[in-house]
């Protein structure tokens, strides 16, 4: 049976890389997208092939409209299908302002690479999947958002943060239910606080948090890592929730429950 193969944004680095690494594991191939880091692209690549997968690099930013066809047209052409999407590919804001002094420039960024993009690159994939015969689980493809904790918590120094997230968590519903009925199930999974780049200027706010802090922000007390978000993925990339469409899986070290 040929491999499955994946198109996963931002998997040069942090999360993304280790969604790759899990679905190389799965038996994946993986195109590797990235935006400039050639150098940490190629060495993603490595690691996919040291897990067993193979796949290739390929940049591009999610952002800007003819970078997201050639995404999809270079994928479909080195791996002759799309078995999944991963929209992982994201920033924070440069600066964290308070909601009552943060510009526009930050919103306007926030919303084309964490927002905009994806949405229109699933809908070109969307378009792509449907042109797919179903594959034996029955599933012409699969998408996965990887949205935040922060699309339901608050965040008053980082609101366009916030936003795009929640955006994304309405944009994992309305393409689930979109698609439902034509073999392709949509997924949000929703990191906590996991230890990449993103998050190195706020560690030791965060180790304060959640390993000093008498009671921890977390229940279980440790940063999350990118493969507890790859092995969500995985999950979800080998049909472990086929009844499944449009839900949000935490992976979060239980940061949500609501404790007293
Ligand atoms: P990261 O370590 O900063 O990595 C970001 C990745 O996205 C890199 O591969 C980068 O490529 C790529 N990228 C950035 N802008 C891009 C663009 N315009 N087009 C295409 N690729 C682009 O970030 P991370 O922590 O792994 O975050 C990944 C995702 O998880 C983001 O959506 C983030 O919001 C979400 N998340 C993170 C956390 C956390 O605690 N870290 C928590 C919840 C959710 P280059 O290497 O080429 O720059």
């Amino acid at each position: 049976m040929s491999k499955k193969s994946a198109l996963v944004t931002g998997a040069s680095r942090g999360i993304g890389r280790g969604i790759a690494i899990e679905l190389a594991r799965a038996g994946y191939r993986v195109a590797i997208n990235y935006a400039g880091n050639l150098d940490a692209a190629n060495e993603a690549l490595g690691l996919v092939r040291a897990a067993g997968g193979d796949g290739f690099i390929v940049q591009g930013d999610v952002a800007v409209a003819a970078d997201r066809a050639r995404l999809v047209s270079e994928t479909v052409q080195q791996f002759g299908r799309i078995d999944l999407l991963v929209n992982n590919a994201g920033v924070g804001p440069k600066v964290r302002a308070d909601l009552l002094d943060a510009g526009e420039e930050s919103f306007d960024r926030l919303f084309a690479i964490n927002l905009k993009g994806p949405y229109f690159l699933t809908q070109l994939v969307a378009k792509q999947l449907l042109t797919q015969t179903p594959d034996s689980n029955g599933f012409r493809g699969r998408i996965v958002n990887i949205t935040s904790i922060s699309a339901y918590t608050a965040s008053i120094n980082r609101g366009d943060y916030c936003m795009v997230k929640a955006g994304l968590t309405m944009m994992t519903k309305l393409f689930a239910d979109r698609l439902a009925t034509q073999g392709i199930n949509v997924y949000e999974v929703r990191p906590g606080i996991i230890a990449t780049d993103l998050t190195s200027g706020v560690k030791e706010k965060y180790d304060k948090l959640i390993i000093h802090d008498e009671r921890g922000i977390t229940p279980i007390r440790r940063w999350g890592k990118p493969e507890d978000v790859g092995l969500a993925v995985r999950a979800l990339a080998e049909d472990r929730f086929p009844f499944t469409t449009g839900s949000a899986f935490d992976v979060d070290g239980g940061f949500g429950l609501q404790r007293l």
